[in-house]
Parts: C-alpha cells; sequence; structure tokens
C-alpha cells in the first residue's frame, strides 16, 4: 500500500481547514443570536438600581405586568415598580422569577419582539389611522410621538394576549387623527387621538373577561358592556390614571370615568 501522496494529505489539510471553519462559524452564530436582534440588544444584567436606555427598553416590554390598577413609568431608572413588574413577567413565561434581567429574560424579549420593535402579535397597521388612512400623523402630537404611544400600547396589549393563553386579540381601533376623530363623532379628548387606545371585538374571550382582564395590565381607560357606546366593543388605553366603567361586568364607573364623554 502507498503511503498518502502530497496531494492527499493536501486534500486532508483542507478538509480540516473546512471542518474547523464550519465549526468556528456553527459557535459564533450560536453566541451571537441574540446580538443578531433587529430591534434592540440588551448587553448587561439589568436589576434594581441600574438605569439607562437599556432599562427604558425593558420597562417598555414590562409595563403589561405592572400588577392590578397599577402603571409602570418608562423612566429608565430600574426600581422597585420595575422589579415587580419584571417578576410577573418572568412568572408569566415560566422563567426564574428573580427580578434581575439576565439572558433568560433578554432570550424571551428577543423571541417576543420583531425587527421594528412591535410585539410579534401586532402590527402597527393594526393601531393606526381609524378611519382607513395609513401612518400616525394628522393628530395633537408628533407622528413619532403618537408611534411610540402606539408601541407602549401594543406590549400592554400582548401581555393582556398572553394572560389569555396566547389567544388572538383583535382590535377594531386604534389611532385617529384629529379628522378621523370628527368624523367618527370621538371625544374631543379621546385617547384615540394620541395614540395611546385600542377598541377590541370580544374575540373568542368575551367583552367582559377582557374589560377585567385589562386591570391588571397597566390600562388605565378601560370601557365595556353597560358604558354608554360600549356594548359592542372593549375600549383600553394606556392613559396612567384609572378611569374605568363596564357596569355590566362587574366594573363600577370610577370618578375618572364619571367625567369622560361617552363616546371616546
Ligand atoms: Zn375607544
Amino acid at each position: 500500500m502507498r503511503l498518502p501522496t502530497r496531494l492527499t494529505r493536501a486534500l486532508v489539510r483542507l478538509l480540516l481547514a473546512f471542518s474547523l471553519a464550519a465549526g468556528v462559524m456553527l459557535v459564533s452564530s450560536t453566541v451571537n443570536q441574540a446580538a443578531a436582534d433587529g430591534c434592540f440588544t440588551w448587553n448587561r444584567t439589568l436589576s434594581q438600581g441600574a438605569s439607562g436606555e437599556d432599562v427604558r427598553q425593558l420597562q417598555i416590554r414590562i409595563a403589561g405586568y405592572p400588577g392590578s390598577g397599577g402603571h409602570l413609568a418608562i423612566d429608565g431608572a430600574f426600581g422597585p415598580a420595575t422589579r415587580a413588574a419584571l417578576v410577573r413577567f418572568q412568572q408569566a413565561y415560566g422563567l426564574s422569577a428573580d427580578g434581575v434581567a439576565g439572558a433568560q429574560t433578554f432570550n424571551q424579549f428577543y423571541a417576543l419582539q420583531d425587527d421594528d420593535c412591535t410585539p410579534i402579535h401586532f402590527v402597527y397597521a393594526e393601531l393606526d389611522d381609524g378611519c382607513g388612512g395609513s401612518g400616525f400623523d394628522g393628530g395633537p402630537l408628533s407622528e413619532s410621538a403618537t408611534r411610540f404611544n402606539a408601541l407602549k400600547t401594543m406590549w400592554q396589549l400582548e401581555a393582556l394576549r398572553h394572560a389569555f393563553g396566547d389567544r388572538p386579540l383583535i382590535v377594531n381601533s386604534g389611532f385617529r387623527s384629529i379628522a378621523c376623530n370628527r368624523a367618527v363623532g370621538g371625544a374631543s379628548n379621546s385617547q384615540h387621538l394620541y395614540g395611546n387606545a385600542a377598541d377590541l371585538a370580544a374575540g373568542s374571550q368575551g367583552f367582559c373577561r377582557l374589560a377585567q382582564q385589562a386591570r391588571n395590565h397597566g390600562f388605565g381607560g378601560i370601557f365595556g358592556p353597560g358604558y354608554p357606546g360600549h356594548d359592542d366593543h372593549v375600549h383600553v388605553d394606556i392613559r396612567t390614571s384609572n378611569a374605568w366603567s363596564a357596569p355590566n361586568c362587574g366594573i363600577a364607573l370610577t370618578e375618572l370615568a364619571a367625567a369622560e364623554e361617552p363616546d371616546i
């Protein structure tokens, strides 16, 4: 039998080089998977006392977990309320609920967010101009501020959706421009003008269960069955004071809700 020729040895070296390169690529793609996220990548573990843009991005994603009747400030400062919301988020997704955001929490965010930073089950088009137009301009706020409000609304809707075992929510109406709001007879102070609101169809959850559950996910405005004009949808919005009314669902009229114009 002949010993390996120079050509054979060269081939072996080549194959070895290829397999090493493939191995390196495999390892690096595993390590960098999270870093390849198209929306936002967290680069450090976050716990109480931290502050910065990464905390703010965390808060946007857990704002639907402030506890019953609560509202989480999106201020970039990781305080006790952020920690409590994070624990609830971690519990909701079966993660270790330690109130510290590390790889496990961030990977859950990566799994939940699209490249445009919306949660995977919602898109901007569901919440943009309710009169058949598109986009978030023509309201009292800037286009970008309105769009950001819609983003926050979607993350809270994602939390509401998850609470029902990830059954779909149907959004009938979101942002309305001033002209659109006037055309549909909306209240002059409607939260729809600001990108803060969504009108939900009954879906498989039913109006009352949606209205009741929304109280746990940071929605300050909740109007449903029994409140004038709201027997065929549940209105939720992300204002940070609680104006709730769905008398047919056991949600009494709050003082703030009583001050609302009925058609909001
Ligand atoms: Zn509404």
